[in-house]
């Protein structure tokens, strides 16, 4: 049932060569002890547990799912899920970049990011449910009060108990502002919270002793629409002051959700019959508290799909080296077999070559924001912070949608490598496409990732993350613009940063006129952004492997190889979608909707 190894090596390009982690995080007092040695280390770990541990319980997983007692309310998690997840406690993963004042290993986030997205390509079902405890664990640390966050953080982070993010109900998913679910104050400062969520990752489940939902409902008179969600945390067992598990809380699992992939994560339906909770981040302002946790949670999604393109690339390169099939064209390359491995023919290293691009592509798009967000959290200079925080938050979407599409895309072609057996169960590369289709959907759906990116991040504020974004770029194209040996880099990477320019304000333009635009333009002007975002990686990243491309390590040589491929077949989407984002909003709108 295939492989894993962890991509250390190009794991540690990234950190140190590209991203020259550990100067960096010199710069913030909380990390400066952190140096490269840590930072090895802990990734050999990841890889060991990941591969020996969560790997082999990926396809047991899928087939087997999670099962769901209507008397009980229990679900169980498939066979070995619950001794991985002790084996994951005990070794202390939980901790690794979590608060030390609450029991946290203190290490920063772009190591914890690298271990998501081992943990990712090793088994995404498994990884959502400790995935979610860890942005449970933000949103409390941020919004929580002493006394939340004494008795929460200390169980998050140890691993005792789980997290999830209760949103979605039947009549809402996108448009939070139509929840339904009420909290009423209760005498003692709690409150009494009644509702039904569906589709909550984790919900119930046999892993841990507790599991702290926190729930978005509204309070009595609360303003219609968005500006009156709370947010309050729900516990199944109401915690004692010792930390201790005491009453059951009346918050139920109704049923479980049979779906197209990730069978080995429990997706509930959660009913609460006068729950007890407590408000979290102050009244009507959950969404914003709730902010905190969908960050977080989509640039997990992000290295979700990172993951699953991860894994697929490994498994299709083995199969295609060893899979014969047919001569190939320009004269027999296997004379010693009956025909040559698939991998000597051009379309086999296309799919390939596309699901290794977007893998390495995502691994430093997703390294350099996570290094933003620790500098974001913890730099000294507050207009150091402030900048990271406006580049995190422009990336955020284009993390979500632009590496999620691209796994879809990559998993799919991988499975195409193996023919007919791509489609046969037991050799694992169809999980990886069904579980690789929900990262499109969940914490926002693509095309609203979309929009949060054109409406609210760029056209919001006049386009000036972005512009600070593109003077970065500028820089870049500055100053290596003279090296011939990377003008077939940087002339792309300068012409698509022009082009993003025109094409903002166009749509910024037209969409004084008409707010349909926006919605019209979004999804292919996020992927037009994606792309810059990668040409600017790729470009850096030929850069050090020009450098090094003669030195007996043939990883240079390899990367070269991926960023030509990049520029070559894949940068060129950029032209067709920027004319569909040009195209305006009249081929899609102008058509009734009884006319379809
Ligand atoms: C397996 C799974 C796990 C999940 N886990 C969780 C969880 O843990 N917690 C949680 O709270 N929720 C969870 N969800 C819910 C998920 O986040 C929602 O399904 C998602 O946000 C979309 O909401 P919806 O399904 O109601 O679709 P809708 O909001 O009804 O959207 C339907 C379609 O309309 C489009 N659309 C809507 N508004 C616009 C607009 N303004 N412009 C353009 N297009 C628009 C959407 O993009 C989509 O294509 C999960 C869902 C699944 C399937």
């Amino acid at each position: 049932m295939g492989q894993y190894v962890a991509p250390l090596r190009d794991m540690q390009f990234v950190l140190h060569e590209l991203l020259a982690v550990e100067g960096e995080l010199k710069h913030l007092p909380k990390y400066e002890e952190i140096d490269a040695d840590i930072i090895n280390q802990v990734l050999e770990e990841g890889g060991k547990f990941t591969s020996q541990v969560l790997f082999p319980l990926n396809h047991s997983g899928d087939r087997e799912g999670c099962h769901h007692d209507k008397t009980t309310h229990a679900v169980t998690t498939p066979k070995g899920f619950k001794e991985a997840y002790k084996q994951y406690v005990e070794a202390g993963w939980p901790a690794l970049s979590c608060d030390p004042e609450f029991g946290g290993q203190g290490l920063p986030l772009v190591l914890n990011n690298s271990f998501y997205e081992m943990m990712n390509s090793a088994n995404q079902a498994w990884t959502m449910y400790p995935g979610l405890s860890h942005g449970a664990y933000e949103c409390i640390h941020e919004h929580g009060t002493q006394e939340q966050k004494d008795l929460y953080l200390p169980k998050l982070i140890s691993g005792e108990w789980t997290g999830t993010m209760c949103l979605t109900e039947p009549h809402c998913g996108t448009d939070l502002g139509m929840l339904r679910s009420k909290a009423e104050p209760q005498a003692d400062g709690s409150y009494m919270i009644s509702g039904a969520k569906i589709f909550i990752s984790a919900g119930e489940h046999d892993m841990v002793d507790n599991i702290v939902h926190l729930v978005l409902a509204r309070l009595p008179g609360a303003p219609e629409g968005s500006k009156g969600i709370s947010l309050f945390i729900v516990p199944k067992f109401l915690p004692n002051a010792d930390g201790s598990v005491g009453a059951r809380n009346p918050i139920f699992c109704g049923a479980i959700e049979e779906k197209m992939g990730i069978h080995g994560n429990s997706t509930c339906q959660m009913n609460m019959d006068g729950a007890k909770g407590w408000l979290i981040g102050g009244p009507n302002k959950g969404l914003n508290a709730m902010f905190v946790f969908m960050n977080a949670a989509r640039l997990g999604v992000g290295m979700q799909g990172l993951g699953l393109t991860e894994i697929a690339y490994q498994n299709a390169l083995v199969y295609a080296k060893d899979r014969i099939q047919m001569r190939s064209l320009s004269g027999v390359k296997a004379p010693d077999k009956p025909a040559d491995p698939i991998i000597v023919h051009a379309d086999v290293r296309r799919m390939l070559f596309t699901a290794k691009a977007y893998a390495e592509g995502a691994r430093a798009f997703c390294s350099y924001v996570a290094l933003q967000l620790d500098k974001e959290l913890n730099h000294p200079d507050e207009e150091v912070r402030k900048e990271c925080a406006d580049e995190v938050a422009l990336l955020t979407p284009v993390i979500k949608a632009f590496i999620t599409d691209n796994a879809w895309t990559a998993t799919s072609e991988c499975m195409q490598v193996y023919g007919g057996h791509g489609f046969i169960s037991e050799w694992g590369m169809e999980q990886y496409v069904r579980d690789s289709r929900i990262n499109m959907i969940y914490e926002g759906t693509n095309t609203v990732q979309s929009l949060d990116l054109l409406g609210r991040k760029i056209l919001g504020d006049n386009g000036a993350k972005l512009r600070k974004f593109g003077a970065k770029v500028q820089a870049f194209v500055e100053a290596n613009g003279t090296n011939e040996a990377m003008s077939e880099f940087v002339t792309p990477l300068a012409e698509l940063g022009d082009k993003v320019t025109k094409l903002t304000m166009e749509i910024g333009m037209k969409a004084f006129q008409n707010p349909d635009e926006v919605g019209a333009a979004a999804v292919p002007y996020l992927r037009v952004v994606g792309h810059l975002v990668y040409s600017y990686f790729f470009a850096q990243m030929a850069k050090i492997a020009l450098e090094k491309q003669d030195s007996s390590d043939t990883f240079y040589k390899a990367k070269l190889a991926t960023v030509r491929f990049y520029f070559a077949r894949l940068y060129p989407e950029t032209a067709m979608l920027i004319r569909q984002a040009r195209s305006g909003s009249a081929n899609l709108l102008s058509l009734e909707a009884d006319l379809f």
